[in-house]
């Protein structure tokens, strides 16, 4: 457990790959589907805590993939594990303390607190202290339950979103073009600026779309360099980050959170090619897998360790100097070809 600590894909894969993982078709469309089942809830959180409900059921859909992964650790055991060593031993201890209050007071009982190796609990995933501070009981029933009441999970989340400082009505961020000499050196929180000084150094939103305010101050995100897409970050993004501080995964929760609403993938292909494979492709792959003779288990879409595994074996074999297993285009497209 302690050795899992070390594995945050935020770390270890690119910003491309980040997101061609986490905003894939399949998600888009959980959402969606979503966003119209629990359509009465979310008009009333929206009204009451003032926050985007693309956003909540995006975060909703990359903590647990709305409730299908809620981590099947008993929470208690987990924090004591961290709070015993390693890195997070002060982070363990707080959050071990804050979940023994939890039962203490009742909120849960010892057999049902499940959640993540870190301590993050229920369908959005909210951690101990959080539970403390924010969770609310929406629907009334008398139990603040982010576990079996969905309901209860995405205010909850509200709330604790709110109390950071979300602006209502306002969006994250937006895709822009880059003027020559506007690039790495422009980019980062230090060189944040309003939107009306990167208007006038010529940053424009893709599409011909407008800047709806010219007075917010935004900083400039280019996750994979100068060539690849760019982005004005506004003061709602960093709110996101207090649900996870990595950049690449508030950009991956605000995406999803545009594409719920109807929004096309960004305008800026990412400059090694990687994108999300569409559920048909997946499957193509892992079919053009077994062609090939690899064991990837059953052909279903999901492209799990096996076929990552499978994926590798393949790289190796056409002489890929680093093979990673992640499935790509260009994968796919060798796989054709070596089908014929
Ligand atoms: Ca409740």
């Amino acid at each position: 457990m302690i050795k899992k600590d070390a594995y945050q894909p935020e770390f270890t894969l690119s910003g491309s790959q980040y997101m061609a993982l986490t905003v894939t078709d399949t998600r888009i469309n959980g959402g969606i589907e979503k966003l119209k089942i629990h359509k009465a809830a979310l008009d009333e959180i929206e009204k009451k805590w003032g926050v985007d409900r693309h956003v909540l059921v995006a975060i909703w859909g990359m903590e647990t993939n709305f409730g299908t992964f809620m981590g099947g650790k008993n929470v208690i055991r987990a924090l004591s594990t961290l709070a015993y060593k390693g890195r997070r031993q002060k982070f363990g201890r707080s959050q071990l303390l804050a979940a023994l209050k939890m039962l203490e007071r009742g909120y849960i009982t010892p057999d049902k607190i499940m959640g993540s190796w870190a301590g993050a609990l229920g369908h959005t995933q909210l951690i101990p202290t959080n539970y403390l501070k924010f969770a609310v009981d929406f629907d009334g029933d008398g139990k603040r339950d982010i576990w079996d009441t969905p309901v209860d999970a995405l205010a909850s989340s509200a709330n604790y979103l709110a109390k950071a400082g979300w602006k209502a009505g306002r969006t994250w961020g937006y895709e822009v073009t880059l003027p020559k000499g506007v690039g790495t050196r422009s980019a980062g929180r230090r060189n944040s600026r309003s939107i009306k000084r990167w208007q006038a150094a010529g940053v424009k939103r893709v599409r011909g779309q407008q800047f709806p305010r010219s007075g917010d101050r935004a900083y400039l995100y280019l996750p994979a360099g100068r060539n690849g897409p760019a982005f004005l970050l506004l003061d709602n993004f960093r709110v996101i980050m207090r649900y996870n501080a990595a950049h690449k995964y508030a950009h991956s929760v605000a995406h999803l959170a545009d594409r719920f609403r109807g929004a096309e993938a960004f305008e800026k292909p990412w400059p090694d090619g990687i994108r999300a494979l569409s559920e048909a492709e997946r499957f193509e792959l892992q079919k053009l897998l077994i062609a090939q003779g690899y064991e990837i288990g059953e052909v279903d879409g999901v492209l799990g360790s096996k076929t990552r595994a499978a994926i590798r074996e393949f790289e190796k074999q056409s002489g890929a100097k680093k093979p990673d297993g992640f499935p790509t285009p260009a994968i796919l497209e060798k796989l054709r070809a070596a089908a014929n």
